[in-house]
């Protein structure tokens, strides 16, 4: 038993459609209220007839399962599940357990029901339509089958099972009882599953935003991400932010000299550093600007200490060891703008690019910094 919920729990839980969760929820739940309706009905000994059928029917719920999960052959599964329910299992009960006395009524209703989650567009209409018309044959059947019929229209050879009215009144309230929990359980499966399945998408849209915002290479923050952050923190720029340009010197010669693999692993070991180098928290962030470029924008008491962490930092680079070519140094040349609020955007990047060409004109390993207007 504990296995069985095991599997319909996996079934639930898994990444298939809704559509396929709810048809195997009621696929899986009818296979155990016929199962249970079986063995009621053999060990009450209502009749042969009714025991023969509902047999049959938990045969043919098998059968269902045998198409669904081993040939997946999910659209014949669906029908059979559905005709047989609302065409085979719903009138053979009919007649056996009391007719329009019992509480029939309610199972033809929920029957119907059942067809709208897991039939679609015609399939579901012809399904319906079928459904409904035997419903309502029966229904008629059963009248010439009663006692206080037209006398002569009495069929005969009678096999609609009456029942007592104490039988009547306790099959009508299971009847509610049972098909109450029968809907309800399934509504709840399908809210359930329309859960999970919400949660994957919106796990979905946050891993692709996280992959518009970031450089594939290196992890960092992408040139667009980069600039909205800036746009986003205009106004704080009076705080003391900075925006430093990095590029890394002979680049180059290093891809020439030692591969293009070797480059890209030094692009993203360079990057690590810089990722280490920001503050979250202070909104600091470090971004690939380009091939071999990157821009830190970073936060810093005054100008003097925005230019000792950036020399640090430059420093630590050139430090760097590489395993795979051990003695050898990758440095980079940096330059370094003040924000100012109010200056547009473009103005305080162009001066960091001015002073990183500086750095480099000035031979390389360099920072070079804006000088505050008095
Ligand atoms: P400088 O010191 O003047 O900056 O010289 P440089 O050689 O670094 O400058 P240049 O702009 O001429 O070369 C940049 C090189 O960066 C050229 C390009 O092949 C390399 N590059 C750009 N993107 C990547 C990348 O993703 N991976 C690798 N391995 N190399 C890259
Ligand atoms: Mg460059
Ligand atoms: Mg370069």
């Amino acid at each position: 038993m504990k296995k069985l919920f095991g599997i319909i729990k996996s079934q639930l839980n898994s990444d298939r459609e809704l559509e396929e969760k709810i048809f195997a929820s009621i696929l899986n739940l009818g296979i155990i209220v016929v199962g249970i309706s079986a063995i009621v009905t053999f060990l009450e000994r209502i009749s042969a007839f009714a025991t023969v059928a509902i047999l049959l029917a938990e045969l043919m719920f098998v059968l269902t399962m045998v198409i669904y999960y081993k040939f997946h052959n999910t659209i014949l599964a669906r029908r059979m599940l559905c005709y047989l329910i609302n065409c085979f299992l719903i009138p053979v009960i009919f007649f056996t357990c009391g007719g329009i006395d019992s509480g029939m009524p309610i199972y033809m209703l929920a029957g119907l029901f059942m067809i709208v989650p897991v039939l679609d567009g015609r399939d579901r209409i012809v399904c319906f339509s079928c459904s409904l018309i035997v419903d309502i044959a029966v229904i008629i059947l059963s009248y010439f089958m009663m006692e206080g019929a037209p006398e002569g229209m009495q069929l005969p050879g009678n096999i609609l099972v009456k029942l007592t009215l104490g039988a009547r009144v306790t099959d009508v309230a299971v009847s509610l009882a049972l098909m109450s929990i029968f809907v309800c359980l399934t509504f709840g499966l399908v809210l359930r599953a329309y859960r999970t399945e919400r949660k994957g998408r919106e796990d979905l849209l946050r891993k692709l935003d996280m992959l518009s915002k970031k450089d594939d290479l290196t992890g960092l923050y992408n040139r667009r991400e980069l600039f909205w952050h800036l746009e986003t923190m205009k106004t704080f720029f009076g705080k003391r932010y900075f925006i430093a340009m990095f590029d890394i010197d002979h680049f180059k010669m290093i891809n020439d000299t030692f591969g293009h693999l070797f480059g890209d692993v030094a692009l993203k070991e360079i990057a690590k550093k810089m990722s280490a180098f920001c503050d979250r928290q202070e909104d600091e962030i470090a971004a690939r600007f380009g091939g071999e470029e990157f821009v830190i924008f970073f936060k810093a008491m005054d100008d003097r200490e925005a230019f000792r962490k950036i020399d640090k930092l430059r420093r630590e680079i050139g430090e760097m060891q590489w395993e795979e070519h051990p003695g050898l140094s990758i440095t980079i040349s940096v330059g370094v703008a003040i924000c100012v609020h109010g200056k547009p955007l473009e103005e305080t990047l162009n001066e960091a690019d001015k002073q990183l060409y500086a750095a480099k004109g000035s031979g390389r390993n360099k920072v070079c910094m804006e000088k505050r207007a008095q």
